[in-house]
């Protein structure tokens, strides 16, 4: 059993870190044309050994720097701090990856979807926000190998007659844009319960609320957070249903077609799980009880 360090659940919309939009808004402003053409900026630094022709060197949206866009909202992956600082998983693991490059990371806070829009446009280098890598988003951008496994879980208020099987019939609470919120809104000839019964919310902790005030019977979200959400919900007395809703495998988000980059993130994430910076990093949000 896997329990997430207790911290602040900082109420992340009143607050903005440097170099960032408000939480849901559009991706972040930038001096980068917003195209979606490739390859990235021209401004771009050059990066790698660009001296030796057999590596190739990679650009990035600012030179010396590595942007990425977060959504800061997803605890233990990526949260404010009590300075409205970005913190987590993600945000460390791209520091980490940053350094390898001789890069300095600027995190980019901003609404989910807008996360996801500004890496496939080109306005930031890469994405971390515990994103699930679908085949429909595979058509849109790129994505590293996996480095971690997610699991999206149920919430319930106790003592509720929700269960796994009649969540059809039920009120569902996700994260818009979400892949919780992409199956669930599905029809149900694809295994989702249809629109009518799922409603998107700006973030999960708001769809939280609205399971806590009685606007949905349930909410379908990463199990991470969902236990992070508990517990900071322990007043209302919500539990998480037993067994898995679905199984995903988190990687990082590429604009589509920058492949020495893409290399470049690849090789530093893989020797950072082989040195075990990577796993020293989770350890320090998630422990075993
Ligand atoms: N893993 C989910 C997805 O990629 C949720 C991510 C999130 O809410 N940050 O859609």
């Amino acid at each position: 059993m896997k329990k997430i360090l207790a911290f602040a659940m900082a109420t992340a919309m009143a607050l903005s870190i440097a170099a960032c939009t408000g939480a849901g808004s559009t991706p972040p402003a930038s001096s980068n044309p917003p195209a979606s053409s490739n390859p990235p900026a021209a401004s771009g630094n050059q990066g790698g050994s660009s001296a030796d022709a057999s590596t190739p060197a990679f650009t990035t949206v600012e030179p010396g720097k590595l942007h990425m866009s977060t959504n800061a909202e997803f605890p233990p992956y990526e949260m404010l701090d009590d300075s409205g600082s970005p913190v987590g998983i993600d945000v460390e693991v791209a520091a980490a990856i940053a350094d390898k490059l001789g890069l300095e990371l600027v995190v980019n806070d901003m609404g989910f979807d807008a996360a996801l829009l500004a890496v496939q446009n080109g306005q930031s280098d890469i994405a971390m926000a515990g994103i699930t890598v679908s085949e429909d988003r595979l058509a849109k951008m790129d994505f590293t190998d996996s480095y971690a496994t997610g699991v999206q879980v149920v919430i319930v208020k106790e003592g509720s007659d929700v269960t796994m099987d009649n969540l059809g019939e039920k009120m569902i609470g996700t994260q818009m844009g979400t892949t919780g919120y992409i199956y669930a809104s599905d029809t149900p000839d694809n295994g989702g319960y249809g629109e009518d019964h799922v409603i998107g919310y700006e973030t999960g902790a708001v769809a939280v609320q609205a399971l806590v005030s009685g606007q949905v019977d349930a909410v379908i979200i990463d199990n991470l957070p969902a236990q992070s959400y508990v517990e900071a919900n322990a007043a209302a007395g919500l539990t998480i249903l037993e067994g898995t809703w679905v199984e995903e495998d988190y990687a990082i988000a590429l604009q589509k077609g920058n492949t020495e980059l893409m290399a470049a993130v690849n090789g530093a994430l893989n020797e950072l799980k082989a040195d075990g910076t990577f796993q020293s990093i989770v350890d320090k949000y998630i422990t075993a009880d």
